[in-house]
C-alpha cells in the first residue's frame, strides 16, 4: 500500500516553506502527501507581508475527514500561528488519532519566526505547545532559535546543543532532533536526542550563501515521510538529513531586477 503522509501547515505561496515544501519532499521520497492548511502566508523567501489564519472549524474539518479517508502513516505540524489554531489541532488529533489500534507518529516542527525575522507564531502560544502538542509528539524539530525560546538561553556551541537537547528530553520526554545549521558551521552537525538518553550526530556540508528558506520544513517533512513509508526514528531523520543536504546541493537561484537573487530548494 502506498504511505500516506499529513502536514498539519501553513501554506507558503513561493513554495519554498510550509505545505508546498511539505508535498514536494514527500513525493520525491515515494509518499502521498495530504494537507490540512491552517493559514495562508503571503511571503518570498525573505519576505512575510501578511497572515490569513484559516478558521479554526475549518483547520479541523480538514483534520477529521483525512483520517476517514486515508490511513495516515505519520504527521507533521509545521506553522500552527494562533492559540485557538493549536488548541483546535490537538482536539482534533486527540479524536481521530488516538482510537487507532496504532496511532500514527507525530513530528512537530515548533515554527515560531522566519528567517526573515517575521514572527509566524504568536508569542503566547509558545505554552501552548509545551502543555499540549509536545506531550503529543513523537519528535520536535527546533533550530536555535527556537532552543533559545524554549530554554531561556543562547546555545553557541554543538557540546552546547547536546546539554540543551538532553535537557528538553528530560522536561518533555519526547524526542528532540536539535537543528545546527545556525551555528554556521562547515559541516552543518544535527543531534537527535531519545528519550532513552541516546545522542545521534549527523552531519552534511554547509553551504555558505544559500538562502535557508524552506529548509526547516523539508527536514520536518522528510522525516514524517520515512516515518510513514514505516522507518525507525534515527532510520529516518538519518535518510531525511541527507535529502535536505541534496536539496541543498542543488538549490535553485533566480536574479532579480534589484541585483539581488531569489533562492529556493
Ligand atoms: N512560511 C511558512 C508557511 C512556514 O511554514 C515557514 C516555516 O515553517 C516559513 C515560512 C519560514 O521559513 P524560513 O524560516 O525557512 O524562511
Amino acid at each position: 500500500m502506498f504511505p500516506v503522509g499529513l502536514t498539519i501547515a501553513g501554506s507558503d505561496n513561493s513554495a519554498g516553506a510550509g505545505v508546498q515544501a511539505d508535498l514536494k519532499t514527500m513525493s520525491a521520497l515515494g509518499v502521498y502527501g495530504v494537507t490540512a492548511i491552517t493559514c495562508v502566508v503571503a511571503e518570498v523567501p525573505g519576505k512575510v507581508s501578511a497572515i490569513q489564519a484559516i478558521e479554526p472549524r475549518i483547520v479541523a474539518e480538514q483534520i477529521r475527514l483525512l483520517f476517514e479517508a486515508f490511513p495516515i502513516g505519520a504527521l507533521k505540524t509545521g506553522m500552527l500561528y494562533s492559540c485557538e489554531i493549536i488548541e483546535t489541532v490537538c482536539d482534533t488529533l486527540r479524536g481521530c488519532r488516538e482510537p487507532m489500534p496504532q496511532p500514527p507518529p507525530i513530528v512537530v516542527d515548533p515554527v515560531m519566526v522566519a528567517t526573515s525575522g517575521d514572527p509566524l507564531l504568536q508569542r503566547d502560544a509558545i505554552a501552548l505547545y509545551r502543555e499540549r502538542l509536545f506531550p503529543m509528539a513523537t519528535l520536535i524539530t527546533p533550530n536555535l532559535d527556537e532552543v533559545r525560546t524554549l530554554l531561556d538561553r543562547e546555545v553557541t556551541s554543538v557540546a552546547e546543543m547536546r546539554t540543551a537537547g538532553q535537557e528538553l528530553v528530560a522536561t518533555y520526554g519526547r524526542a528532540f532532533l536539535i537543528k545546527g545549521g545556525h551555528l554556521r558551521l562547515n559541516p552543518a552537525i544535527d543531534l537527535l536526542c531519545a528519550p532513552d538518553g541516546g545522542v545521534q550526530e549527523f552531519s552534511a556540508p554547509f553551504v555558505p550563501g544559500v538562502s535557508t528558506h524552506g529548509t526547516g520544513c523539508t527536514y520536518a517533512a522528510a522525516i514524517t515521510a520515512g516515518l510513514a513509508k514505516g522507518l525507525s526514528l534515527s532510520e529516518a531523520a538519518s535518510e531525511a538529513k541527507q535529502y535536505l543536504a541534496t536539496t541543498v546541493a542543488h538549490f535553485l537561484r533566480w536574479p532579480r531586477e534589484d541585483g539581488r537573487t531569489t533562492d529556493a530548494l
